[in-house]
């Protein structure tokens, strides 16, 4: 019998290639004390990071778009003087080139961790700090892929650098660690690549083996043939109506722009952090004001819900000045800042009114991390006082979740954080690739509270939005909409195909397939339940 192995199925559609391992690159050499003097040493650097800035242009041009802007993103943060002024102290203090720039992508690196939505940017400084070293040591990280041929890739997790070395030949990826979230995961969805992540096992696959990825199986099978793949689902494109709305998730004016070349009906989560993480300084009203009106102007047509700050200690705002915490994700984060920031929440809210006014956009905002109904009156309250706005809380945390009946008449929307939800509900840290099984959407105890805050939504007359990564699976999203959710929010990458599926399918389908995906006992068995009572609907 051909040997099976579990992991977490990234997309709807299955492939058979030979597997191609991917080995890890050549350790990078120790970090050391300089032997030539800091002023060499910041040549060498600068030689470096030049050279990298070269590679980042040479794989954008032959990249997709979505790899190109994050090319783009990084060439950035190399181009940061702040990067080269804090690696020049450590070569002052005597650090080879090496040394100094680890330490100073490390820095940047530790301003965003700790929240799952800068995952990604952690990972790509800590792959630029791979590169510039590597360049230092003389090490080659390229890929050199063949061009022709169907590969499966099998690594540990691969990097946006990697990803954009993906050549026609790769049909499928494996990776051992990462999770639903993880760089690779978002690529292969985005590129209808079959892609399983999150394999264990998968250390004891070699080159030449034949291999199928089935995703929608959540499982890699040994010498399996295509025909063994479980059924794939396909949903037609159309512009027909939806459902229930499908926005898009944001985080800055360029993602506003993709997403309005979607059929995205306007933005479920605007992520504001961004605009204050790379501020060193508090942002004026005139300031912030200005970068909102950028990202309401291009954003697709629609509400646009525009999330207040969501930061802790674990994820450092530096003009903030916040205490470090022993367990930041259980700390003083999302609306919780307003015991000590109230000010900096109103100007928020004030800036958002000034950039609603002036574009003439339907803006409503939430607040993260609400744990008391208290909290949503005081959130609510503050916001109508500043704006014209709709107003709305996320739901985050279990015991939010048992009080939306209490809800009515405080607040117009909910919108569920699935990422955080899971988190809190299974006590299982998101950014720990270990948990990725509890993480999975799939997992009867979300499904549950799911199910009851659509309800207790409905009885009391507040929207319940869904802007986790979960509504980016098409399939998932049809349960979403039988649960009683009344909008979803996507990755712009996933908009499309969310829509088509929701655009498939009646109410009387999609609460069936959500009876199914109740019924499973564990993630494997909802999901297949809820797979299969979709199949019956086409
Ligand atoms: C969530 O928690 O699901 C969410 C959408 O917020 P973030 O990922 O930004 O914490
Ligand atoms: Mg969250």
């Amino acid at each position: 019998m051909s040997k099976q192995m579990k992991g977490l199925g990234v997309g709807l559609t299955a492939a058979v290639g030979t597997v191609h391992v991917v080995a890890p690159a050549q350790p990078l050499p120790a970090w050391g004390r300089s032997s030539i003097g800091a002023e060499a040493e910041m040549d060498r650097l600068r030689g470096a990071t030049a050279a990298v800035v070269a590679d980042l242009d040479r794989l954008a041009a032959g990249a997709d778009h979505t790899t190109a802007e994050i090319f783009e993103a990084m060439k950035m943060w190399l181009e940061d003087d702040g990067l080269l002024e804090i690696a020049e102290e450590h070569l002052n203090e005597g650090s080879d080139a090496a040394g100094a720039i680890g330490q100073a992508f490390n820095a940047f690196a530790a301003m965003f961790e700790g929240d799952a939505a800068f995952e990604e940017r952690i990972a790509d400084l800590q792959d630029l700090s791979r590169r510039v070293q590597a360049h230092l040591a003389g090490i080659h990280l390229g890929l050199d892929l063949p061009q022709t041929g169907r590969l499966v890739l099998v690594g540990e997790d691969f990097s946006p650098a990697d990803t954009a070395q993906f050549t026609p030949a790769v049909v499928g990826v494996i990776t051992r660690a990462g999770g639903p979230t993880s760089h690779t995961a978002i690529i292969c969805r985005a590129r209808s690549i079959a892609a399983v992540v999150s394999v264990t096992d998968a250390g004891s696959l070699v080159d030449g083996q034949t291999v199928l990825v089935d995703p929608v199986g959540d499982r890699v099978v040994v010498d399996g043939s295509i025909t063994d793949a479980t059924k794939p689902l396909e949903f037609a494109d159309t512009d027909a109506a939806t459902l229930i709305p499908v926005r898009s998730n944001i985080g800055t004016a360029a993602d506003a722009k993709t997403a309005a070349a979607t059929k995205a009906n306007g933005v479920g989560l605007f992520r504001t952090e961004l605009l204050y993480l790379s501020a060193s300084t508090q942002p004026s009203v005139e300031q912030q004001a200005a970068s909102y009106a950028e990202v309401l102007a291009a954003a697709p047509d629609g509400p646009i819900v525009v999330r207040t700050i969501d930061a802790g200690s674990d994820k450092p705002v530096p003009f903030l000045n916040m205490p470090h915490e022993e367990n930041p994700s259980l700390g003083v984060r999302g609306f919780r800042l307003i015991v000590e920031h109230r000010q900096f929440i109103a100007d928020q809210l004030t800036s958002l009114e000034a950039a609603r006014k002036s574009t003439g956009r339907e803006v409503w905002v939430m607040a993260p991390m609400i744990a008391t109904v208290d909290e949503a009156a005081e959130f609510a309250a503050l916001a109508r006082s500043i704006g014209d706005f709709k107003v709305g809380i996320m739901i985050e945390t279990p015991a939010i979740s048992m009080q939306v009946d209490r809800l009515s008449g405080v607040v117009d929307f909910v919108s569920i954080g699935t990422n955080d939800l899971s988190q809190y509900l299974f006590a299982a840290d998101r950014m720990n690739p270990a948990l990725g099984a509890l993480l999975n959407p799939w997992q009867p105890g979300l499904i549950r509270m799911l199910a009851k805050i659509g309800t207790d939504g409905a009885a009391a007359g507040v929207s319940v939005g869904v802007c986790g990564e979960s509504a980016s699976d098409p399939a998932f999203a049809v349960v979403l909409a039988g649960l009683g959710i009344t909008s979803v929010s996507a990755s712009p990458s996933q908009v499309n195909v969310v829509s088509n599926a929701l655009a498939s399918v009646t109410l009387e389908q999609a609460k069936a397939v959500a009876a199914a995906a109740l019924s499973g006992t564990d993630a494997a068995s909802a999901k297949a339940a809820a797979l299969e009572a979709l199949a019956a609907t086409r």
